[in-house]
């Protein structure tokens, strides 16, 4: 029987074409290989990544290329660099776009092969906070938003309140809704323009260990294994990230530490266009909320979010029913279906240990109050780039030496988010509906002073 290597499978349906009985099938990125199967070999060719071959696939390693012997696109890999940073999103790759311009030799890894799809996120971003990284560009910004409305849902009835803008431009709520298949694309190809070498469709599994630190990474994918040394590695990947624990730093969330949402991009809704809508409405979305952020042209983000242990049913059920209750909405059809977590936790005990450290989602740094982290993303990713260059630098990458990225982020960003977790704490779900929460929640997504 044909048998398909995951690893390089870019699940692009060629194979399924040509097979003359049936047997592969592609649902979304997993193909199938069934029983049927005549072993004709048709499908061999059809395959642009060479991801299939006749017989079973040999454990552990790419089908049609022995372990290390992959040639990459660009220019070859080295066996080390100074900083290896794990996962392409905002944290990584401001990350790695730092480090390469303060003069480190830098390789980008993305297990994806197209770096920000899928999306997982709602996408807003305030403007104060994506001018400290990049100047906006209508190539990756869908809105821009110059309201926020709070909709407050008490047995069923909605009010709702718009906070009056603050007069600062810095503690306004204008800002952005993003186009983060572009936008992380466009921050990746600005850090490999800084010199950084980005390799995508390339996870890493695990880490190399000397004299008891990190000293690199074990990658797969279609160029085969291969072991790459590092002076630091960079754990950027996201919520599900590995590397914490492969590095032995505890990242596991404690249940009520985990917000899980489900968001759809719908089109051809009736929605104010410069005007992000917030929900409180413990019965829908208890220790969440529901949020419409505009994308314009008739398409909105449509989202909700709950703490995850407290609500047997699964947020995508509650969100196909807000979406009922509310006819503007109704009338639209959703074009993309998107779920994921988010870390809504004090940040980890320790996010260094010798030769690595971690970033972004992978270390938790998301705000507890809202669930936005990529402005956070970003300005932990530059504050590990920093240190990284000076610990280089001074020849020393012990713990000791990288702390000082985890106490600049706990006496700066990290006091906020701990505050911001400790008044998510005071406000449980059944009191989301206080006014007091109301302000705070105007406050803290920059509607209001
Ligand atoms: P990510 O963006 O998750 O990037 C991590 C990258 O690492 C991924 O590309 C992943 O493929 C890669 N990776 C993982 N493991 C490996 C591996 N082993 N090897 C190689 N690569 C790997 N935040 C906001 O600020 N505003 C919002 O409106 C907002 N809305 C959201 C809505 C939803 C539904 C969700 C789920 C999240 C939302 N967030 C929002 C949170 C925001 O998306 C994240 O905080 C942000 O993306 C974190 O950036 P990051 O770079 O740390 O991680």
């Amino acid at each position: 029987m044909v048998s398909v290597d995951h690893a390089r499978c870019a699940y692009c349906g060629s194979c399924v074409s040509v097979c003359p009985v049936g047997a592969l099938d592609l649902r979304e990125t997993q193909l199938s290989i069934s029983a049927d199967c005549i072993e004709c070999g048709l499908c061999l060719p059809a395959c642009p990544m060479g991801a299939l071959r006749s017989g079973p696939a040999p454990a552990g390693q790419s089908a049609r290329m022995p372990a290390g012997e992959g040639a990459t696109p660009g220019p070859p890999l080295k066996d080390r660099y100074d900083v290896i940073v794990v996962g392409a999103g905002p944290a990584g790759s401001v990350a790695a776009a730092e480090a390469a311009a303060q003069g480190l030799d830098v390789l980008l890894l993305e297990k994806r092969q197209e770096i920000g799809a899928p999306v997982r996120c709602a996408e807003g971003i305030t403007r104060r906070a994506l001018l400290e990284f990049i100047p906006p560009d209508a190539a990756w910004i869908s809105a821009e938003v110059d309201t926020a409305s709070i909709t407050v849902v008490r047995d069923g009835r909605e009010q709702t309140w718009v906070p009056e803008a603050p007069p600062d431009a810095a503690h306004s709520s204008v800002g952005y809704v993003l186009e983060r298949r572009v936008f992380d694309r466009v921050l990746a190809e600005r850090a490999a323009r800084a010199g950084a070498r980005v390799l995508v469709k390339t996870p890493a599994v695990g880490l190399l260990r000397e004299d008891g630190r990190v000293a690199g990474v074990r990658i797969a994918g279609p160029w085969g294994a291969r072991d790459i040394a590092a002076r630091v590695v960079i754990g950027a990947d996201g919520v599900e990230s590995r590397v914490g624990f492969w590095a032995g730093l505890d990242t596991t969330l404690p249940a009520p530490d985990l917000m899980t949402w489900a968001q759809f991009l719908m089109g051809g809704v009736d929605i104010d266009p410069h005007c992000t809508c917030y929900y409180l409405d413990p019965a829908l979305a208890p220790g969440g909320y529901i949020w419409i952020f505009p994308k314009g042209e008739g398409r909105a983000n449509v989202g909700l979010g709950v703490q995850s242990d407290i609500t047997p049913q699964p947020p995508l059920e509650l969100l196909v029913r807000f979406v009922e209750a509310h006819r503007f909405l109704a009338r639209g059809s959703v074009v993309t279906l998107i779920a994921g977590g988010v870390p809504v936790a004090l940040p980890p005990a320790a996010l260094t240990t010798g030769g690595c450290l971690l970033v972004g989602d992978a270390a938790r740094q998301v705000d507890p109050l809202t669930g936005g982290g990529i402005a956070n993303g970003m300005a932990a990713g530059r504050m590990a780039a920093t240190a990284i260059a000076a610990a280089i630098r001074a020849g020393d990458v012990s713990r000791a030496s990288l702390r000082c990225y985890e106490q600049e982020w706990a006496a700066g960003i990290g006091r906020d988010m701990a505050r911001n977790y400790r008044l998510r704490a005071r406000f449980p779900p059944d009191r989301r509906t206080d006014e007091r929460f109301m302000h705070l929640f105007a406050i803290t997504i920059g509607a209001s002073k």
